[in-house]
């Protein structure tokens, strides 16, 4: 009922955002009057995603054009069916927005995927259809993944685990806070697992709790490495500029080596707007999320570029485009491609009412398989003058330096906490090798320089 509220976004810092549900009476009209008609059936859609494209465009006759006016007047009509009913039910409640899209614009445009924007500030485009997920968004999504015994099998011996599973606590202004929802890290053998606790740093720390692979997990693992690069294959193939991968993309076949299991036990829990480390994966990383259990909305949206005259306070810069929320049910795979972490952040948004499953009840249980860069071990990067592996990141936000990525000082990002500052520009060659690479036993020499950004 409520799937089309304008959320404000508060903004604590570049990384962490909580997203707080604002009152009804903050309700905005999805669609102006002045946008052209296919948005507004395209909003309309996402609302009655039951409905046909007669239907919706019916009402929004009757109703002058007005998307309030006429999502109200389906809401009531006798014939429709609760969309959260539907959702429950599962795969395919909505047929492809690109009906309601006159012109959908080259495959070939420039650096990707952007096609036409059906996005608009403070808004909420929810999109089902694989089609219309991989069209507007960084992403593409595998609806009923793995046979469905396997599936379960899979959630079974996860949900077994989940008690277990850690809040992961991070610093924001000085202050300890704790992630909402749990996870752990899995890693393919205990050798690895005993490297990554005592070798790889996160947020400063070293994970004292990483687990060996289990035997369901690994067995899901192949087919999650297999779909995956024919994912990128075929987005390379669809959506890039000439059918070549993006600069600093790996070339090389995308091997899961590493896995952070996220549980987020009832609608309250939910995970704030992110992009992921990009650390030891490398730049325009691909990562496959493995959903199982509850539906959940996955959120994206687009950092918009704050140019160098802009004030840096002003919140509302940050969504020009609004948000897409992406609904993934138990036994999807969501890819998200090479483009995504550098030049968007996704979210799970806290959900009202959330419909049991039968199997995990109030639980969403996802996998992201990641695949960690050899040449990024924390042994060859840089190490900031406190004597800790450093942290790598893009510019997202201004515009002379967008793109470019750096290594910092993990304190420089804890809020309160000095850091000793250090920053250094991390430079990659085209398939997104560090300049140590191909002499993986050669320690990084690089002198230690202090620029600013
Ligand atoms: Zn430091």
């Amino acid at each position: 009922m409520d799937a089309f509220i304008s959320r404000k976004r508060k903004r604590l810092s570049d990384d962490r955002e909580y997203v707080s549900t604002a009152p009804k009476s903050c309700q905005t009209d999805p669609a102006a009057d002045d946008e052209p008609t296919d948005f507004k059936l395209a909003v309309l859609a996402s609302l009655h995603p039951y409905c046909d494209e007669d239907t919706l465009l019916e009402a929004l006759l009757l109703s002058e054009g007005s998307v309030n006016l006429a999502s109200q007047a389906l809401k009531h009509s006798s014939t429709a069916i609760s969309p959260r009913k539907k959702i429950a039910t599962g795969i395919g409640y909505q047929s492809s927005l690109s009906a309601f899209t006159t012109s959908k614009e080259t495959q070939s445009g420039s650096s990707g995927s952007t096609k036409k924007v059906l996005t608009k500030k403070g808004q909420t485009l929810h999109l089902y259809a694989p089609e219309d997920i991989e069209t507007h968004t960084p992403c593409s999504i595998i609806h009923n993944f793995l046979p469905s015994h396997e599936a379960d099998a899979l959630l079974l011996e996860l949900l077994e685990e989940a008690p277990t599973f850690q809040r992961e606590t991070f610093q924001l202004f000085g202050n300890t806070v704790q992630s909402p929802h749990t996870m752990c890290f899995y890693a393919n053998s205990w050798d690895e697992a005993e490297v990554q606790k005592t070798e790889y740093v996160y947020n400063g720390n070293y994970i004292k709790d990483i687990r060996q692979t289990l035997p369901e997990m690994r067995k899901v693992g192949s087919k999650v490495q297999a779909a995956v690069n024919e994912e990128i294959q075929r987005r390379i193939k669809t959506y890039y500029a000439e059918a070549k991968k993006l600069k600093f993309q790996s070339p090389r076949p995308w091997v899961p080596n590493a896995a952070f299991v996220n549980c987020y036990d009832g609608g309250a829990e939910s995970v704030g707007y992110h992009s992921d480390q990009l650390t030891y994966l490398g730049p325009r990383a691909v990562i496959g999320s493995l959903s199982l259990g509850v539906a959940r909305e996955f959120r994206v949206r687009k950092v918009v570029s704050r140019d160098s005259s802009g004030e840096k306070g002003d919140v509302s810069r940050a969504d020009t485009e609004g948000q897409v929320s992406i609904h993934l049910p138990h036994n999807s795979l969501l890819v998200m491609h090479a483009e995504m972490q550098e030049e968007w952040k996704h979210s799970i948004a806290p959900a009202q009412a959330i419909d049991p499953h039968p199997i995990a009840k109030s639980k969403r249980i996802n996998i992201t398989y990641r695949c960690y860069k050899e040449s990024l071990h924390p042994r060859l990067t840089p190490k900031c003058k406190c004597g800790v592996p450093t942290v790598l990141r893009c510019v997202q936000k201004r515009t002379e330096n967008r793109g470019r990525y750096m290594w910092m000082c993990h304190t420089n990002y804890t809020p309160g906490k000095e850091g000793c500052s250090f920053f250094q520009w991390a430079e990659f060659d085209d398939d997104g090798e560090p300049p140590w690479a191909g002499d993986p036993m050669k320690e990084n020499k690089d002198s230690i320089k202090e620029q600013s950004i």
